[in-house]
């Protein structure tokens, strides 16, 4: 993100922000209510135009024009405060622990068991980037818990335990999972 800019009008709400993200990363937006932070994701998807700057993606800026945005949508998926739901597959119901439940309608299910649901849609599209506004802001809160244990599994996902020179990777490994792995490839 490159001066990324918004206006409403006068009103502006997001004022000169730039900032990186890369594979694996797991990034918080807070602030105040009112402060942008929807407004920033927004931008970031290209549901709200910028008013000026630019979001880059693998290096490279997104045009205006239909077709970029469309494929870079498909590669960032959004969770939203409101769960809305529509057709999703029993693979990534699985992911979120929603599978038993594929019969039941949505009225069926708690807010918890919905934005679970919203969750696997949203992997649905294998996306690159998964953006989340305050997914848990609707719930009760019993229901926060199994919601952010998800996302925390999601977030180890893809995650690398160890990245260090090959020497100093197979001879002196630093992470307890990265010895454990090594090990059964070192017997005898
Ligand atoms: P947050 O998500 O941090 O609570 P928002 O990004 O929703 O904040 O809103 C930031 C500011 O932008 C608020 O003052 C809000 O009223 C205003 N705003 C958001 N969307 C619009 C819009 N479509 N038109 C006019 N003002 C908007
Ligand atoms: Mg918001």
């Amino acid at each position: 993100v490159r001066n990324l800019e918004k206006k409403f009008g006068e009103h502006e709400v997001l004022k000169d922000i730039s900032f990186d993200l890369f594979e694996g990363d797991v990034v918080c937006i807070i602030g105040s209510s009112g402060s942008g932070k929807s407004t920033l994701l927004r931008c970031i998807n290209h549901l709200e135009t910028p008013t000026s700057g630019q979001i880059l993606y693998h290096g490279y800026p997104l045009t205006k024009d239909a077709q970029t945005i469309n494929r870079f949508r498909s590669q960032v998926g959004m969770v939203f405060q409101q769960f809305n739901l529509f057709n999703i597959c029993m693979k990534y119901l699985e992911k979120v622990g929603m599978a038993p439940y594929v019969k039941a309608k949505p009225h069926q299910l708690s807010g918890g068991m919905k934005q679970r649901v919203a969750i696997a849609r949203a992997l649905a599209m294998e996306p690159e980037v998964l953006l989340f506004d305050e997914p848990t802001s609707a719930l009760d809160p019993e229901m926060v818990g199994e919601v952010l244990s998800v996302m925390k599994q999601l977030a180890n996902e893809g995650y690398i335990v160890e990245d260090a020179p090959p020497q100093e990777l197979f001879n002196n490994p630093k992470e307890a999972r990265t010895r454990e792995f090594l090990s059964r490839f070192m017997q005898g």
